[in-house]
């Protein structure tokens, strides 16, 4: 016997999250200093003035601990969204919550239910607890929303033992999402003791019409919660901080849960800055629907097919030529995301850079295609 056989078995079978190839390691690896990451979604502008300043600031002072309760970011979140400070958990990155989330519903006994295709964080927090996953077959590639969630699959999947859902929308990897009535039906249908958990780690790129704001639901569905994030539109990856906005009684339960200084000094400065500038928020917006659209229209004149997307990134079909053009890509220093382990092997995930890195991938696929 060794202490490895005493390890529990959910987490043995447990297979790591692959995260995008860091920028340095390739550069690293390849000699260069210019490599371009388009691979984990990362804002391409940076993030906002103001938080390089607050960082500075709040610097002076890491000898302290940080403040466990995040007074004044949740009084700024819930001031911008309208909810009260005491529905805010703060994580260490939405990853954070949403494992707060798994640990504080699932057990042996229990099973979660999400999609095919669905963000990996899911399977791994699920599987970290030993609960049960029921995965839901995604909708077909012909669909208008090509591998999305199908919510009557997931309905269908519902049992006894049923005590969380997770629905990320939009999704990653394939940046589908879900309309206002689609979705509020979908939670109406769902039993009130099980917790439905809605990710939008990419709510502030979306700019669809039935595209809906989940938060507005919180005061009829006590069992909806909503999950967001800094490291995305924000440009705080670095940093880790996300959040849950839930019932005060959920938000109860994840604090008892959750690690008292899990977000540091600097993190939680800096979300509060980032929230100030909504001039940035806005130029990134500009930036990624003028990168979507290029994109887009450069596939459309390969004839080459992708997943229509909402968000920050577009899920790009290479068919079986895809493992030598990330390879090939790679080797010239850009770093985009295979999709093998979400199940989509034949295609590429690329992040909406600056219009001149896109222009610099559009450069190196013409030598490639
Ligand atoms: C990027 C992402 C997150 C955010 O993760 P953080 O831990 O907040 O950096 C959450 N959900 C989805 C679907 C994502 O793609």
């Amino acid at each position: 016997m060794s202490v490895i056989d005493s390890a529990l078995a959910q987490v043995k079978q447990l297979h790591p999250y692959t995260p995008g190839k860091p920028v340095e390691e390739l550069e690293r690896e390849l000699g260069i200093s210019n490599a371009i990451k388009l691979a984990s979604n990362e804002n391409p502008l940076g993030c906002s003035q103001l938080v390089q300043r607050a960082i500075k600031r709040a610097s002076s002072h890491i000898e302290l601990y940080p403040d466990a309760n995040a007074f004044y970011l949740k009084r700024a979140l819930a001031e911008r969204l309208a909810v009260d400070a005491g529905q805010i958990t703060i994580g260490n990155g939405s990853n954070d919550v949403l494992d707060l989330l798994a640990r504080t519903f699932l057990d042996s006994s229990a099973e979660a239910i999400y999609s095919e295709h669905a963000f990996l964080v899911y399977a791994l927090v699920v599987q970290a607890c030993g609960a049960k996953a029921r995965v839901a077959p995604a909708l077909p590639e012909d669909a208008e929303q090509a591998y999305g969630h199908d919510l009557s699959a997931m309905l269908a999947l519902i049992s006894e033992n049923t005590r969380v859902i997770f629905i990320a929308n939009p999704n990653n990897p394939t940046g589908t999402w879900l309309k206002r009535t689609e979705l509020k039906d979908f939670i109406d249908a769902v039993p009130g003791h099980i917790a439905v958990i809605v990710d939008e780690a990419y709510f502030e790129y979306v700019d669809e019409n039935d595209y809906p704001d989940a938060l507005q639901w919180l005061g009829e569905f006590p069992n909806l919660i909503v999950t967001r994030t800094f490291s995305k539109i924000y440009g705080l990856a670095g940093l880790r901080v996300g959040y849950a906005i839930s019932s005060a009684e959920v938000n109860d339960l994840l604090n008892r849960l959750r690690q008292p200084f899990n977000a540091n000094t600097l993190a939680l400065a800096a979300a509060i800055a980032s929230l100030a500038d909504q001039e940035f928020v806005k130029a990134s917006l500009g930036n990624n629907q003028k990168g979507l659209r290029q994109l887009a229209d450069y596939f459309d004149s390969k004839n080459i097919s992708y997943i229509p997307s909402v968000a920050n990134f577009l899920s790009v079909k290479f068919g079986r030529q895809s493992e030598d053009i990330y390879a090939n890509l790679l080797q010239q220093g850009i770093i985009v995301r295979p999709l093998g382990n979400y199940n989509l092997p034949e295609y590429l995930r690329i992040t909406i850079g600056t219009e001149q890195q896109l222009a610099s991938l559009m450069e190196k696929l013409d030598g490639l295609l």
